[in-house]
């Protein structure tokens, strides 16, 4: 499935710039009754924080930018299966649907891993769309591994 969106579009862009300062391109677009909150890519390195993926930057800028603690009715993008930090956080920041691209099945949290959305211990669930845009969310994340184990 290739589908896609604007939305996807803007993440998969934040990814793409992400992937040209050094870190793993993953890109996250909050949306608010069809505007754009916040977006971001990863800086985990560049903040030295293994906090700011994509998701959490975009989550803590949305909520600046609102002045509120939570972010009930936003929708988050992202261009990969969130981990279990980030889903956590959406969880946390009462998003009500993810949208994400590609799965991860060796780090993910939602469809993968821990399934947090699944558990007991979760008390806001987002609603989950998954697949749209992951093949260039795949393709972006594959080329950046690539260039990086042919620079070792
Ligand atoms: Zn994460």
């Amino acid at each position: 499935m290739a589908a896609t969106n604007h939305f996807m579009e803007l993440a998969l862009a934040e990814a793409r710039s992400a992937g040209e300062r050094g870190e793993v391109p993953i890109g996250a677009v909050v949306v608010l009754d069809g505007k754009i909150i916040a977006r971001a890519g990863n800086r985990t390195r560049e903040l030295n924080d293994v906090t700011a993926h994509a998701e959490i930057v975009a989550i803590r800028l949305a909520c600046e930018e609102l002045s509120q603690e939570r972010l009930a009715g936003a929708d988050l993008y992202v261009t990969l299966e969130p981990c279990t930090m980030c889903a956590a956080a959406i969880s946390f920041a009462r998003i009500r649907r993810l949208y994400y691209g590609a799965e991860d099945p060796k780090g993910g949290g939602v469809d993968n891993g821990v399934r947090f959305y699944q558990q007991p211990t979760c008390h806001h669930a987002p609603e989950v769309y998954s697949g749209l845009g992951e093949i260039s969310s795949a393709e972006i994340l594959r080329r950046f591994f690539q260039a990086k184990r042919s620079e070792d």
